[in-house]
């Protein structure tokens, strides 16, 4: 039943509603609403940086590994990995040495990336006394800064501050409505009006321009209105998760860092599976993880999940690794 137009006119009035109740949320002066967190990020960047500039991002960051290399590809933007500490953060002093100085052989230093929540980082919340100090190196250097909140709610609820404290010493967040926030599509770049005009034409060259994209807006209402309170649930259910993983031998989980709604927990080397034969034989009892890596596995919750599910998922994995490592077949 939502009220449409053409967004690309700027005339959908419910798109129009989404852009500004997530500025609002975000505590920046404009919003603009495009199809996927991936697509966030490269408007953002992309209206940041220009060819050749640099950016500074996390060795293990979303942005970093797992968009294509649409920054370099698209933009001509040189990532700068610097190494990703346990609870997500990048060190002041790695940032500070990272930061190229005027020099003919270098690219130019233009903008700070981070992640929060960290997905690779056990969902790890950065909080707001450590966004102040990555906004005062940036200062001293006159750098921007840019944060990919693809899951910024869950930090939020996790540290128990609204999102536009942690959103307060960035100049521009990208958030999802499709992640913890339950909406099938879209996420928004948010940051200063003048920021968000220009964004707003790379979204158009980058094919982002959608019409009567109402239809989509009026879910990352719900989404945002219904949906940001609840993600506590979530996050007692990972921990539950992973409390229940950790006793389940075989399965190696630091389950005191399980803060939001990702788990990643490890197979022990004596468990007899690889990572196609474990996720298969998970399937069969309906339970989806993702394979990160040879032994590694993330585990999310989220609204479709509930606690009987997290009790069938510990059967299953426990199920499963017990037949293993006893030397049977599990089906
Ligand atoms: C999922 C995700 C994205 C990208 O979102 P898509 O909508 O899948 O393109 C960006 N950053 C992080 C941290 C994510 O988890």
């Amino acid at each position: 039943r939502a009220e449409v137009g053409d967004d690309v006119f700027g005339e959908d009035p419910t798109v129009r509603r989404l852009e500004e109740m997530a500025a609002e949320r975000m505590g920046k002066e404009a919003a603009l609403f495009v199809a996927s967190g991936t697509m966030a990020n490269l408007v953002a960047l992309l209206t940041h940086c220009g060819r050749g500039d640099e950016v500074i991002v996390g060795d293990q960051a979303h942005t970093f590994l797992s968009e294509v290399g649409g920054m370099a590809a698209l933009g001509g933007i040189h990532p700068r990995p610097v190494p990703n500490q346990p609870d997500g953060t990048l060190r002041i002093e790695d940032l500070e040495a990272a930061i190229r100085p005027e020099d003919v052989h270098y690219p130019r230093t233009r903008l700070i990336a981070l992640e929060n929540t960290h997905n690779r980082c056990m969902g790890a919340p950065l909080t707001p006394d450590y966004m102040a100090r990555v906004r005062a190196l940036a200062d001293r250097y006159g750098l921007k800064v840019h944060v990919d909140g693809a899951r910024i709610f869950n930090a939020a609820v996790a540290l128990g501050v609204p999102a536009a404290a942690l959103a307060r010493d960035a100049d521009t967040v990208t958030f999802c409505l499709s992640k913890g926030l339950c909406a099938p599509v879209g996420s928004l770049v948010c940051g200063p009006a003048d920021f968000i005009r220009e964004a707003r034409r790379v979204r158009k060259m980058v094919g982002g321009g959608m019409r009567q994209a109402g239809v989509l807006a009026a879910a990352g209402l719900v989404a945002l209105e219904t949906m940001v309170d609840r993600l506590a649930e979530d996050h007692r259910r990972a921990r539950r998760l992973a409390e229940g993983l950790a006793e389940i031998p075989g399965v190696h989980v630091e389950a005191h860092r399980v803060r939001t709604n990702i788990v990643i927990f490890e197979l022990d080397p004596r468990v007899p599976l690889d990572e196609a034969g474990f996720l298969q034989a998970l399937q069969a009892h309906r339970v989806k993880l993702v394979g990160w890596g040879p032994r590694r596995f993330r585990a999310v919750t989220h609204y479709w999940i509930d606690d009987a599910d997290i009790d069938h998922a510990l059967r299953a994995i426990a199920r499963v690794v017990g037949d293993a490592l006893a030397g049977r077949t599990s089906g």
